[in-house]
C-alpha cells in the first residue's frame, strides 16, 4: 500500500540542523537549477556541499565533471567549476587567458592535478616542448655515438 505524504498532521518540518556555517549573504529566494554538464564525485565533498557550491557558480564559469578530475588530497577542494583566468607568462612576461576551456580540458581530460596551472603563453609552452624534443634527440644521438665507440 502506498503511503500518503501529508498523513500526519503534527509531522515535524524538515530543518537543516545549524551547525554548519550558514550562507545568508546570498541563496535567498528560489533555489537556483544545478547547471548543465555538472557532475558530483562522492570522492570529491559531499553532495551537500557540492550542490551548495554549484548554485553559487557564477554564470560566465564552465561547470567541472568532478568524476574525471585527478583525486585531491583530503584537505584540499575541487574545482567545482572553471573560469577564463589572467595570467602572466613566467617566461616572456605576455599576458594570456587560461581559458575556462582550457581547464576542462586540462584537469578532466589530460587529467592534470589541480594545483598545477598554465604559467606560460601558448608560444612559450610550444617552444618549451619543441626545446625538450631537440634536446631529448640530441641526447639519443650523444648516447648512440658513445654505445657505438664502446662496443666498436
Ligand atoms: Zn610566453
Amino acid at each position: 500500500m502506498p503511503q500518503r505524504s501529508g498523513h500526519k498532521p503534527n509531522d515535524k518540518p524538515k530543518k537543516k540542523p545549524k551547525s554548519e556555517k550558514t550562507t545568508k549573504a546570498r541563496g535567498a529566494g528560489p533555489l537556483r537549477p544545478l547547471p548543465e554538464g555538472a557532475v558530483w564525485s562522492p570522492e570529491a565533498c559531499s553532495r551537500e556541499r557540492w550542490e551548495e557550491a554549484m548554485r553559487g557558480m557564477p554564470d560566465d564559469a564552465l561547470p567541472a565533471d568532478l568524476t574525471k578530475q585527478a583525486p585531491i588530497s583530503s584537505y584540499s577542494y575541487p574545482e567545482f567549476w572553471y573560469r577564463d583566468e589572467e595570467r602572466t607568462c613566467v617566461d616572456c612576461g605576455a599576458e594570456f587567458v587560461f581559458s575556462a576551456k582550457d581547464q576542462k580540458f586540462w584537469y578532466e581530460v589530460a587529467r592534470i592535478p589541480l594545483h598545477a596551472t598554465a604559467n606560460r603563453c601558448l608560444a612559450c609552452r610550444h617552444q618549451r616542448r619543441e626545446a625538450k624534443r631537440q634536446n631529448k634527440a640530441h641526447m639519443e644521438k650523444l648516447e648512440a655515438e658513445r654505445t657505438k665507440k664502446e662496443t666498436g
